[in-house]
């Protein structure tokens, strides 16, 4: 994490330090939260809608923070090691760039509408083998959680992965300033926003802000399957770093590289790809979906230089961060599929093939919630859902809340009434997973977060 003195700390955020004596005072990393004050830290007040950190600035001196920043037009500073700035949340930004700049790391940069966690995870597998590696936490991948991530990089990193997240047009171009990065991955383009952003294309131009934020020479590797990638790329409004380079992955035959052989079974999956003909790799995740993540963090690895035996190694020691397509087999049998995390129609299709892909002697049942956030298209994309599953390879069809009706209902015309059961109440719902369950099944569980489906999955669990 950060350590500097309060006077270089100022400096290096453009702010006052009103206590002389504290110019020599040395901080070690960066707290937002004032619950989560640790002794020496430097605490930065934000302050937001509903809430402001500047009424713990007092508080926080008093509980061991070696310093804190205070925003000018907050009112008198607390007493004691106080640097006075315009804004905490520039000066947070300005704060990470700066200390970015000194540690002076590689960076890869990763964003795109789904994907991103489980890619970053990917990478930093591959490369922690051959470097000190630095990723962000969790999901902390906005405008405050990038610079947190970037403050708690210890200084001797070699190479900082860090997950870029947004909702609207110039969130990501911001977070991409900050952080110049010299490898920026675009996992997909999805629906994830749609409402804030009217079009997929202005979605693509959202995910691409991050190659304009490259440094000159920089690395852009990127989905090849999604067609609107390659057209944000030509448009004239785009304005690539100087000698950016490119590498396209995906599904297709005709990417720079593609998978060549893919088997699913219960360890996992193992593929060939273009790029790796003579040697196959064992990911320990299920979903065709997930193959085609890794290909773009095979492509990072072999950037740095990473052979091949020390990307076998990562892959077999990948963990990913909860609640993303958790496999949980129950000493029953029952095998529960946990991607309750959050939900978009690619990531719910990509949930749905890993259900259909898997064999049992019991049934396959999808529980599906709604999807929200999509926009006035949204009784479409539901409908949509209902036409990709297919009656063959999925046997019962659960639905739950109101927009995820479009679903059954669109279900229905393949599955028949029998098989598909819409509720809007979690209660009727669980007691309807009870009742047409058996042990030996496999029960999917997806919608947005909003829905809390892994409520229904705690239940189902307990049950049994
Ligand atoms: P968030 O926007 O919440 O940060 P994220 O982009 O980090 O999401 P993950 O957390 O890695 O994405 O995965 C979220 C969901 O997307 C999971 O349900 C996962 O199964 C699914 N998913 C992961 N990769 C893909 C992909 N390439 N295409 C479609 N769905 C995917
Ligand atoms: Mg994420």
């Amino acid at each position: 994490m950060i350590t500097r003195t309060l006077g270089t700390i100022a400096a290096m955020c453009g702010g006052e330090l009103l206590s002389s004596s504290a110019v020599d005072t040395k901080i070690a990393g960066v707290v937002t939260d004032s619950r989560k004050i640790t002794p020496a830290c430097l605490f930065v007040p934000l302050a937001g809608e509903t809430f402001d950190g500047h009424h713990y600035g007092g508080a926080a001196l008093a509980a061991g923070a070696a310093g804190t920043l205070w925003q000018r037009d907050r009112g008198t500073p607390p007493y004691g090691a106080v640097i006075v700035v315009e804004d905490t949340l520039e000066a947070l930004q300005e704060l990470s760039a700066a200390y970015l700049k000194d540690v002076a790391p590689q960076v890869v940069a990763v964003t795109g509408s789904n994907g991103k966690t489980t890619t970053k995870d990917m990478i930093t597998a591959l490369l922690e083998g051959q470097f000190k590696v630095h990723k962000t936490q969790g999901n902390f991948n906005n405008h405050i959680g990038l610079p947190l991530t970037v403050l708690s990089m210890e200084e001797d990193t070699e190479i900082a992965v860090l997950e870029m997240g947004m909702s609207s047009r110039g969130e990501i171009a911001l977070l991409a300033s900050l952080a110049t990065p010299d490898v920026a991955v675009i996992t997909n383009v999805g629906e994830s926003h749609l409402l804030q952003l009217g079009s997929r294309k202005e979605i693509a131009r959202a995910k691409l802000e991050i190659a304009e934020g490259l440094k000159p020479g920089g690395l852009l590797i990127y989905n090849g399957d999604e067609p609107l990638l390659a057209e944000v790329l030509q448009e004239p409004a785009f304005r690539a770093p100087a000698g950016m380079n490119t590498f396209r992955f995906g599904g297709d035959a005709g990417n720079d590289d593609y998978p060549t052989g893919m088997m699913s079974h219960s360890g996992g999956m193992t593929f060939t790809s273009q790029q790796h003909a003579e040697r196959a790799f064992t990911l320990p995740l299920p979903g065709r979906h997930n193959v085609i993540n890794a290909l773009s963090a095979l492509a990072v690895a072999r950037h740095y230089g990473v052979t091949a035996e020390n990307i076998e190694a990562g892959l077999s020691t990948l963990k990913l961060t909860g609640m993303r397509i958790e496999v949980l087999r129950m000493e029953c049998g029952l095998t529960l599929l946990n991607d309750a995390y959050n939900a978009s129609p690619t990531s719910m299709k990509a949930a749905i093939d890993v259900l259909q892909s898997m064999k049992t002697a019991g049934s396959k049942i999808a529980v599906l919630g709604d999807m929200l956030e999509l926009g006035p298209e949204e009784m479409q994309f539901h409908k949509e859902i209902g036409v990709y599953l297919d009656p063959e390879r999925t046997d019962l069809i659960f639905t739950y809340g109101p927009l995820s009706r479009h679903l059954a209902d669109a279900a229905e015309q393949t599955f028949g009434k029998e098989r598909v059961f819409a509720f809007t109440d979690k209660e009727q719902l669980i007691a309807g997973l009870v009742d047409k369950s058996s042990p030996k099944d496999i029960v999917l569980f997806k919608a947005s977060r909003g829905m809390k489906l892994e409520e229904a999955m705690h239940s189902l669990q307990a049950h049994y």
